[in-house]
């Protein structure tokens, strides 16, 4: 008898905060609007440069 109790992977936030890719200024910057808008009180600005930040293609063309 086979008792298969997959547990709940949760390891994709989806609102969770993207680091920046290191040498990626697109990314420092988003990062840099994202702190201003969390501090600002505007969670979902904020959310905009992470959604950003996670779709960049970090460095194409940019070095
Ligand atoms: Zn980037």
């Amino acid at each position: 008898m086979k008792t298969t109790m997959d547990p709940p992977i949760t390891l994709e936030l989806p609102l969770s905060e993207p680091d920046p890719a290191p040498g990626c200024d697109v990314c420092e910057a988003l990062a840099r609007q994202r702190a201003e808008f969390t501090a600002a009180g505007n969670p979902s600005k904020a959310t905009d440069c992470s959604v950003e930040i996670r779709n960049h293609p970090h460095g194409d063309g940019a070095l």
